[in-house]
């Protein structure tokens, strides 16, 4: 089996089966994991010349594991435990299980022939992820937790047309999985993937993830996904959307991995919107506006007016030489006056 090692050319065999990763080094004596999973999803969107396609995801889940939680055995435990901590343990593992296969269908060259419909496992190096050094990580290492999830990021590989399976240029859009998937006017509630979706029992059953409530998670899901299916629908950008994004980009939460993979959906959404000119974003505070040519900060009518504020400071870097001249000026003024008084300064 060939090992995988480059995390941007993924080689899937048999896109029903994840590809499991593995790292070379430990993390603060933790085993570093990984999962690949891809998956198809209806896509509907206003701008698709048929109103809908097929789109293509990756799912990229990380997570650190200690022997505990590899060796805690119970009959609902994750799959992933069976599937080894480091990659020999991984290889060992799918041979001894080709060769038992084998042996009942009596195969004849059993590891070849199970080998090729299995995906080849992954091992990359530590830097090939960005682990962050956060609380919510030391916490968990302080408080000795069997498996710390660091990670999960979507990515849209691809869209077909619905009709004629040939793939069609779609900009890469992930926030498509909420809209239909979490907004209220959608009703795909029991589909597979929403349940893919629902990281929060995952994280609570398997990872040992005790923070926050499923209820909340659900709904940031959902508010997310309330603007992004109107924007899918409507393509028009109202006054309740901007303040929504502005809500929720307030009341974000990012140093959990699990929040914050909520609200990759939402920057999604912001950076879509801003490459099609439909909304601007502040550059001081973040906000953002509806879009108009050349705006780059807020104003008096979005609330914060960092404009006047921006104004205010560009005056005086432009005008900086002029002032400040004038202000040594003035220091030495006091320091010729304090001499003549008398005075030592
Ligand atoms: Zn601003």
């Amino acid at each position: 089996m060939r090992i995988q090692t480059d995390l941007n050319k993924l080689v899937f065999r048999n896109d029903q089966e994840v590809i499991e990763v593995f790292c070379k080094q430990k993390y603060k004596n933790y085993y570093v994991r990984g999962q690949i999973h891809k998956f198809s999803d209806n896509i509907y969107d206003k701008e698709l010349e048929e109103g809908c396609a097929y789109g293509y995801y990756l799912v990229k889940i990380f997570f650190l594991a200690n022997n505990d939680f590899f060796s805690s055995t119970t009959d609902e435990s994750w799959y992933i435990k069976s599937e080894g901590k480091t990659i020999n343990e991984y290889l060992k593992i799918k041979r001894d299980y080709a060769i038992k296969i084998a042996k009942k269908l009596e195969i004849k060259n059993p590891l070849s022939k199970i080998f090729s419909s299995y995906n080849s496992p992954m091992l990359i190096d530590i830097k090939d992820i960005d682990i962050q050094d956060d609380s919510f990580l030391k916490d968990s290492i302080i408080n000795k937790k069997d498996a710390i999830p660091l990670s999960i990021d979507f990515e849209l590989l691809n869209v077909k047309s619905s009709q004629n399976k040939k793939i069609i240029s779609y900009p890469n859009r992930i926030y498509n999985l909420v809209a239909y998937h979490y907004a209220d006017d959608n009703d795909h509630y029991e589909s597979e993937v929403r349940a893919e979706l629902n990281f929060y029992d995952l994280f609570y059953y398997d990872f040992d993830y005790e923070y926050g409530h499923p209820k909340e998670f659900i709904s940031i899901l959902t508010y997310i996904g309330n603007v992004a299916s109107d924007w899918l629908k409507n393509k028009n950008v109202s006054e309740d959307m901007i303040s929504a994004l502005n809500d929720l980009s307030k009341n974000a939460i990012r140093n959990h991995p699990l929040y914050d993979f909520c609200y990759k959906f939402l920057d999604n959404l912001i950076t879509d919107l801003k490459d099609n000119k439909k909304i601007g974003q502040c550059e001081s505070c973040g906000k953002v506006f509806k879009y108009v040519k050349g705006k780059k900060y807020c104003s008096k009518d979005d609330g914060t007016n960092c404009g006047k504020k921006m104004r205010n400071k560009r005056f005086y870097q432009k005008h900086r030489d002029e002032i400040l001249p004038k202000a040594r000026k003035s220091t030495k003024d006091y320091r010729d006056y304090y001499k003549k008084i008398g005075v030592k300064k």
